[in-house]
């Protein structure tokens, strides 16, 4: 296919038009698109998971766990709710507007860009592809030309089967992304990069579009003596490895209290052999590194004098083994930028205050993880630390509650997403406020006097 020759400014014109015809605006309408891609997605899950497999090598389980299973329940709770969501809210109102009454109303933003990142290449490109739909919006969504086959799918089921003035995927890289970037949308969504997230911000501010940008980061793992070993350390190497270390909400690297340090890394041994069968390189539970820039990337960051675990990997078939680094120092490559990627590297700490101080002044990550039997010491600290999500006890599964906000603060991104929160990123609550014609508060006409003025203070106390 040309991707070049697709004219996306026609494309979006025939969206701008098919949104001011008022297509978009039945509820049962939304419900339809939505089942239909939900069916369309059943029907092609053999074909997606090949593609997935052929991209990096994810296995058919986490394809259905965390790929197509979570978009499948997504827009499973969208049609359940989307009626109680998109009716109006009516607020109190104020003494100074009685007798009137005040309604907000959620209205669709209008044409929607989402653009999406490769390291799950269905669920981050379609679940919010579904909310925009559920809120009333024509969405274009450009997918990552980093996984070439899931992408190229993606764009011919959705393209033959919905109408493109309603959701089109264009396919491409950065060229053909900052060609749409030029363009007039009403909203843009964009799961990437904090690097990329910057650009699409500073095109966005061309039209005064709003964004909501879902980022990256380091996330940083707390584990303290109190905690429960054996099923901190399962927890940690579960979500340290799935998806190949490939996830936004990966734990970056563990801070462990130095009490422990020896037998959590023991336990950490432990569970990689019992979950990778000691051969990770054969088997399907870890998906492979995504492309060989990154292959060489992660490499840089991994200190072979440092591995307690693994280390080792093949650039042909873009395999690391899974890889634990101890003594690791601050300083280390492996501490400068988003791990991304299978290798975990383990710290230490003595005091929680002096770590939570210097942690508070790193860019805020996307999630913070703590491991302790303390729960009320846990719940200060989650409840003031500036982080985009968090959760104690486990790692990456508040990514799939599915009726909690999810997104990042700071350096890693602005506004939430997934269930309600999703239908509301997509929506502007619009307040209109309903007034009758038989009643008229006259203290706001001139001429302004003494008496008035002391009204309107009695009113606005
Ligand atoms: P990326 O930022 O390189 O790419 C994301 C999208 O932006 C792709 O569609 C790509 O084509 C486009 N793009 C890339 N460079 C561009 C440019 N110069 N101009 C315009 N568009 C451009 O990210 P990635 O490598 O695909 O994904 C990994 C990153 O995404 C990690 O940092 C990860 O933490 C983050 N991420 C965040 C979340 C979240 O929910 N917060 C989820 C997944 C991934």
């Amino acid at each position: 296919m040309d991707k070049t020759s697709i004219n996306m400014k026609e494309i979006l014109g025939r969206q701008k038009q098919y949104f001011l015809g008022d297509h978009t605006y039945d509820i049962h309408g939304r419900k339809k698109h939505l089942r239909k891609l939900k069916q369309l997605l059943q029907e092609n899950e053999s074909r997606i998971a090949e593609a997935m497999c052929m991209d990096f090598g994810k296995s058919y389980f986490e394809v259905i766990s965390n790929e197509l299973g979570l978009v499948y329940s997504g827009i499973s709770t969208i049609l359940k709710r989307l009626s109680r969501w998109s009716g109006p809210e009516r607020p109190p109102t104020s003494l100074l507007n009685l007798p009137g009454k005040s309604c907000v109303y959620p209205i669709p933003y209008g044409n929607v860009l989402v653009i999406s990142p490769w390291n799950y290449p269905v669920q981050l490109a379609l679940t919010p592809v579904a909310s925009a739909i559920a809120a009333g919006n024509t969405v274009i969504l450009k997918p990552s030309e980093i996984t070439v086959h899931t992408s190229g799918l993606l764009a011919e089921l959705i393209n033959t089967a919905f109408p493109r003035e309603l959701l089109y995927v264009r396919q491409g890289g950065i060229p053909e992304t900052t060609e749409l970037l030029e363009l007039h949308f009403d909203k843009i969504f964009f799961t990437g990069s904090t690097k990329v997230g910057r650009i699409v911000m500073k095109a966005a501010a061309e039209h005064l579009t709003p964004v909501t940008l879902e980022l990256g980061g380091k996330n940083p793992v707390i584990v303290l003596p109190d905690c429960d070993l054996s099923r901190t350390a399962q927890r940690l190497v579960w979500g340290k490895f799935h998806n190949g270390g490939q996830a936004c909400v990966a734990p970056d690297h563990i801070y462990v209290h130095e009490s422990i340090r020896d037998k959590l890394v023991e336990e950490v041994k432990q569970h990689i052999k019992k979950m990778f069968n000691g051969d990770a390189r054969n088997g399907e539970s870890l998906p492979r590194i995504v492309n060989a820039s990154n292959y060489d990337r992660l490499q840089k960051l991994i200190d072979p004098a440092k591995c307690v675990v693994g280390g080792q990997g093949d650039r042909e078939t873009l395999f690391i083994e899974p890889t634990v680094m101890t003594g690791v120092d601050i300083t280390d490559p492996v501490m400068q930028e988003e791990i991304f990627g299978p290798v975990m590297p383990i710290l230490s700490f003595r005091d929680l205050d002096t770590l939570l101080g210097k942690l508070k002044e790193r860019p805020s990550p996307l999630a913070l993880y703590i491991f302790t039997g303390e729960m009320r010491l846990a719940k200060e600290i989650q409840s003031t630390f500036r982080s985009g999500t968090g959760m104690v006890n486990d790692t990456v599964v508040h990514f799939v509650n599915g009726t909690t906000p999810f997104g990042g603060i700071g350096e890693s991104g602005m506004g939430s997403y997934h269930g309600k929160a999703g239908f509301e990123c997509f929506s502007h609550r619009k307040t209109v406020l309903r007034k009758p014609t038989w009643f008229e508060l006259r203290v706001k006409y001139p001429p302004y006097t003494k008496m008035k003025l002391k009204i309107v203070k009695l009113f606005l106390r």
